[in-house]
């Protein structure tokens, strides 16, 4: 299943949020759209805590939800490596679960 939601990175303005290339650049995530399909069902990024921007600091999309601020996960169980922070120590995307928080 998948469906249509508002895309988090542009906030569906369908435009580049941090205007890397020019202030009328589309949105990377969306293409421009303003909206972005996911996959269900899908649970909140605990990476970037949903905001679809990497916490790393660069002015980019978060790399475990690509943007969309929301992974597919059909487990509620959270990751035991990572605790379901989805972070490993270094705070790159836990190996295990790939950042998802859960597995
Ligand atoms: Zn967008
Ligand atoms: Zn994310
Ligand atoms: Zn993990």
């Amino acid at each position: 299943m998948s469906k249509k939601i508002s895309c988090t990175f542009c906030r569906g303005t369908g435009k580049d949020p941090f205007e890397l290339l020019s202030p009328i650049s589309d949105c990377l995530v969306c293409n421009g759209k303003g909206q972005v399909e996911i996959e269900t069902p899908a649970k909140k990024c605990v990476f970037c805590g949903g905001t679809g921007r990497n916490p790393l600091g660069a002015r980019v999309a978060c790399i475990v939800c690509n943007g969309k601020g929301s992974n597919f996960s059909i487990s509620d169980q959270p990751c035991v490596q990572c605790k379901g922070t989805g972070k490993a120590s270094d705070g790159l995307p836990c190996t295990r679960c790939k950042g998802v928080g859960f597995n």
